[in-house]
This record gives C-alpha cells, sequence and structure tokens, in this order.
C-alpha cells in the first residue's frame, strides 16, 4: 500500500542514545534542556530571532491569536487544514473568508484588503503545500491598516522567499512538527516571530502563566516534552537529504504527468520549496474521482488536499462566497510523496494517473 504520505523514521540508535540522557536527568518536560537545545538549533536553521517549541501546530495558532489579543473578526484563507479556521473559532474569533488565487491557492492579497472592517484585527493565511502566498504585498496591507499578520506555516518548515525563511515572515509565523510534515516530532510545533515582547509573553501563556510561582495571567498547557524534543534533534539534520530525497520525487511527476490535462501551482516569488506535497488540479471532480479510483485500485491512496473549502463548513461560518476556493476543493489531489517513495512507483503512478484522465 503507497499512502500520499509516510512518517519519517530516523536509525532507532540515533533516537535511543538520546533516552539515556534522560533517564539520568530525571526530567521529561517542563522546558527541558533538549527542548531549549531543539529550539537553538531550529532558530539558527531558519535564521529567526525567538523560536517556542510548542505540544503542535494547532495550539501555536491559538497562542499567536492570543498574544496578538486578537479577539474579534480575523480573515483567513478557506483553502488550508481545518486547523486554521477551527483555532480563530476556538478562540472565540469571527473568521471572515477572503477567496484565493487560482494561480498557487494561497490567500487573494485583493480580496483580503476588500475583507477588511472596523473589527478586523488580524490576517491568518497558509502557505498553501508550502508554496509563499504574496508575503510582501500582505505585510502591506496589514500595515496600511494597522492589523496583525500571522502566517500558518505548518508545510513551510525548510521553504524560503528570497533567501529569507518562510517561517520569518509576519508578526508571528507557526509550525506544525507533526509526524506526516517535513520536519517532525511526532507531535509537536513552534510559534516563531522576531519580536522580543511576543516571545516573552508566549512563553508564559503556553506554561499556565506562570511567572516564577505566581502567575502573571492565565495560561495554557502548550508545552513539549523532552521525548519529542529528541526524536526533533535527530531529525533536524536530516532536514536536507529528506527535502533532497522529495524534490528527486517532485522532479519525476513534473517530468512524467500529463500537463494538456493537468494543472499544478504556479508560483510567483523567488523561491527555494520544500516539496512538501505533490497536487495535481483535475479538470473536474468527476476527472479527479476517475482518477482516485483508479489509483486506489492499485493501492495506491492519495489525498484530497484540502477538502472540503472551510467557507463551506456550516459549523464555522453561516455565509461565505468563496467560489475559487470550493471550485479547487474539489479538483486538487495530492499523490504521494515521501522521501523513499520508490522511483518506479512514482513512474508507475505517473503512468495510472495519465491513462486515466
Ligand atoms: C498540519 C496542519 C496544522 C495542524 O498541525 P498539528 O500539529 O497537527 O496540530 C495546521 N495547519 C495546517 C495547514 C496543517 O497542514
Amino acid at each position: 500500500m503507497i499512502n500520499v504520505t509516510k512518517t519519517y523514521l530516523p536509525p532507532y540508535e540515533e533516537y535511543e542514545a538520546y533516552l539515556k540522557g534522560i533517564w539520568e536527568r530525571n526530567q521529561l518536560t517542563n522546558n527541558g534542556p533538549l527542548v531549549r537545545e531543539l529550539e537553538q538549533k531550529i532558530k539558527d536553521y531558519l535564521g529567526v530571532k525567538h523560536c517556542l517549541f510548542v505540544s503542535n501546530g494547532t495550539i501555536a495558532i491559538q497562542l499567536a491569536l492570543k498574544v496578538l489579543g486578537v479577539t474579534k473578526e480575523v480573515i483567513t484563507t478557506p483553502f488550508s487544514y481545518c486547523a486554521t479556521s477551527h483555532s480563530v473559532v476556538w478562540e472565540g474569533c469571527t473568521p471572515v473568508f477572503a477567496d484565493i488565487l487560482r494561480s498557487d491557492l494561497c490567500i487573494d492579497p485583493q480580496k483580503v484588503e476588500a475583507a477588511i472592517t472596523e473589527n478586523t484585527q488580524a490576517i491568518l493565511a497558509t502557505h498553501v503545500y508550502g508554496n509563499p502566498c504574496e508575503v510582501y504585498e500582505l505585510q502591506k496591507i496589514a500595515d496600511k491598516h494597522n492589523v496583525k499578520l500571522i502566517y500558518d506555516a505548518a508545510h513551510a518548515f525548510g521553504a524560503s522567499v528570497d533567501d529569507k525563511s518562510l517561517l520569518s515572515f509576519g508578526d508571528i509565523s507557526t509550525c506544525s512538527f507533526h509526524a506526516t510534515k517535513v520536519f517532525h516530532t511526532v507531535e509537536g510545533g513552534a510559534v516563531i516571530t522576531n519580536n522580543d515582547e511576543y516571545a516573552w509573553l508566549l512563553d508564559r501563556y503556553r506554561s499556565f502563566g506562570h511567572i516564577g510561582d505566581d502567575y502573571l495571567t492565565i495560561g495554557i498547557n502548550g508545552k513539549n516534552s523532552e521525548f519529542h524534543a529528541a526524536m526533533g534533534l535527530v531529525n533536524l539534520p536530516k532536514v536536507p537529504e529528506i527535502i533532497a530525497a522529495r524534490k528527486a520525487i517532485f522532479d519525476i511527476y513534473d517530468q512524467e504527468l500529463n500537463w494538456d490535462k493537468l494543472g499544478r501551482p504556479e508560483l510567483s516569488l523567488n523561491t527555494v520549496k520544500n516539496y512538501a506535497y505533490y497536487p495535481v488540479f483535475f479538470e473536474s471532480e468527476a476527472a479527479l474521482l476517475k482518477v482516485r479510483d483508479a489509483l486506489s485500485e492499485n493501492q495506491i491512496m492519495p489525498r484530497r488536499y484540502f477538502y472540503p473549502s472551510l467557507s463551506t463548513l456550516k459549523f464555522v461560518t453561516e455565509e461565505s462566497t468563496c467560489p475559487i476556493s470550493d471550485d479547487f476543493a474539489l479538483r486538487a489531489l495530492a499523490l504521494p510523496l515521501y522521501y523513499d517513495l520508490a522511483h518506479e512507483d512514482v513512474y508507475r503512478i505517473a503512468r495510472i494517473v495519465n491513462e486515466n484522465l
């Protein structure tokens, strides 16, 4: 069986080597030395000032909204994983959906600006498939209207624009280190910012609001453990080789698939990709379903990323018109892509796709 993704597992001995130290120190969590070491190494790798390792990528978004004091309207994308808009609703804010660009399926800056009202406090945009949003345009709009800019950069670890990590844009970027992502810590995530004050507050918020024995404010438990940090420390040095292996597979799909009948994201900025996903866009949902069925008959399981369009979830929003997102949600399919997917299987997948178009 070939799934859309497969978790990277490092050599067992490399992980085991970290366990000995955890047993010797008898400190399993609460900002232990491995957590601090991982945070430092991620900061160095990404070239960012602050990185707070947290329990997952969803709580990272919630912490970002909390620390920026966002309580009202958040303009966000309908084309993302549900964690993006669910976090907004969970924080008691109102998601306002702005439609996406046809080129790369990231949020459309013009639609963002048109959606701004006096209640808008933040923009929450996703770098879909690890491809960059219009980061310069969005920053201009955020500055002009004095609203905060948050990126859900869950897909973007290892990707950059103009030689800057995608995780360094906006007031705050969040990341997921879930087992299915390019870089993972089993479960985990990060809140990344260059702002000292936000970083200090985030550190309080992720740990019940503690300052020493006292409390600054209400907080939550967003910490992560030494065991998760250890997985991150083993996996981080492998990221370049994982990305290179993914690129080789990406290139085969690029070369083999029938582009007369398929679409793919087109990027406008000067980008270094992380090859996080391999999405293709079909001419119709019927065309997608035909190919998906043919693949699944061969034990190949692609995944509809992202489906459905978040703007159609009634528990998220009562009314929303995002026709481009609604349309692409029906036609976008992510093909299998992971570090050790055999190249002969990639050729076979491309052949089955082409034969069923
Ligand atoms: C994976 C993902 C998340 C959630 O991350 P978790 O670590 O699973 O909580 C959020 N947003 C996007 C776009 C994702 O793909």
